[in-house]
């Protein structure tokens, strides 16, 4: 497996995070790009002059700052709540990213350092819970390639299982950059959760991701050292080729991962979402990529948001199943949004 690094050409970062132990391991490491101080994450008023073709150049800032925001937003998926953790914002560019609210403001890599601050809220809540509650820390960003940055995922979270005496963590995930899981000490309380596509996609709209065998490769090694299946097949988008390539993704994972990761599958589907601020950066910043963007199949939902019309999604949603059930026929299809 090759390893994954990321090349940032640019720092911007609160002065305070030279207060925390993390804020110096980042100004240390990243020592010799340009530095800049900042007052605040939220608010970079030079990168909000960028145009939207600059989109790719903003991925490569790092920001690096302390989280101010740490309220829990109820879940009623895999998870009991909606955490904000670690970081906000990634170094890929999947073309429909739901992170892309406002390109200059949220897409780009955010590292907090306050990360004990983080942490110590989640425990004494998770702690103080009447049940054993399931908390999602991967809705703002990727936590395996903020790991290539911070180096600290596993310490963190084994910080939490020996804290907390109850309660799960679960993430989604796009890369197989999984060495930092493979020795958690209390593998039933983590739920690593792969999200697959079919390899065209891949290809040609999450940009900077692992490719469909690194992510199988990578559930069949988080399986064998004791991790449940769990599979998000998301966000499902449907082109001219929805049937074939769907297909060639469940033929794929029955063909490569392996008896043990197939014995006990959980899957999530969600079907792709996207906006009116997604379709202008695209343009932009990617002019010669595939359109997401189809008048014909979609409705538009809310101030610039687009959805797949309920008619092509339920027939959609039909094939998915069957083809998960016939070919995985003890699966557990957790949902299908
Ligand atoms: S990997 Fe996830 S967080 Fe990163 S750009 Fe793609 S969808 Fe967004």
């Amino acid at each position: 497996m090759k390893k994954k690094k990321l090349t940032f050409t640019r720092i911007y970062y609160e002065r305070d995070v030279e207060n925390y132990e993390l804020g110096r391991f980042l100004l240390d490491k990243y020592a010799t790009i340009p530095n800049i101080p900042i007052d605040s994450h939220n608010n970079i008023e030079e990168l909000r002059k960028y145009e939207n073709k600059d989109f790719a150049k903003l991925k490569r800032y790092l920001i690096v700052g302390i989280r101010k925001t740490h309220k829990y937003t109820p879940n009623y998926k895999i998870s009991h709540y909606l955490v904000p953790f670690t970081s906000s914002g990634c170094y890929a560019m999947c073309m429909y990213c739901y992170l892309v609210c406002n390109y200059n403001k949220c897409s780009y890599l955010r590292v907090f350092v306050n990360k004990e601050e983080i942490l110590d809220k989640l425990i004494k809540f998770s702690n103080r819970a009447t049940e054993d509650l399931v908390f999602e820390i991967g809705s703002n960003s990727d936590l395996l390639l903020e790991n290539l940055v911070t180096e600290d995922l596993e310490q963190n979270i084994e910080y939490f299982l020996k804290n907390a005496n109850q309660g799960k963590l679960t993430f989604p995930t796009k890369f197989d950059m999984i060495e930092p899981l493979l020795k958690i000490s209390d593998k039933n309380r983590v739920l690593p959760r792969m999200s697959l596509n079919p390899q065209r996609i891949i290809e040609s709209v999450e940009f900077g991701t692992s490719n469909l065998e690194e992510r199988i490769e990578a559930i069949n090694r988080l399986v064998d050292v004791g991790y449940q299946t769990y599979i998000l097949i998301a966000p499902v988008i449907i082109t001219e080729n929805f049937k074939e390539d769907y297909d060639n993704l469940i033929t794929t994972m029955k063909e490569k991962l392996n008896e043990k990761a197939k014995s006990n599958m959980n899957f999530e589907v969600i079907f792709m979402t996207y906006s009116f601020i997604h379709r202008k950066i695209n343009e932009e910043a990617f002019p010669k990529a595939i359109n997401l963007y189809n008048q014909e199949i979609m409705t538009s939902r809310g101030i610039g948001k687009y959805h797949y019309k309920e008619s092509i999604k339920e027939e959609a949603k039909q094939y998915i199943k069957e083809l998960l059930i016939q070919n995985f026929k003890d699966c557990k299809i957790k949902y299908i949004v």
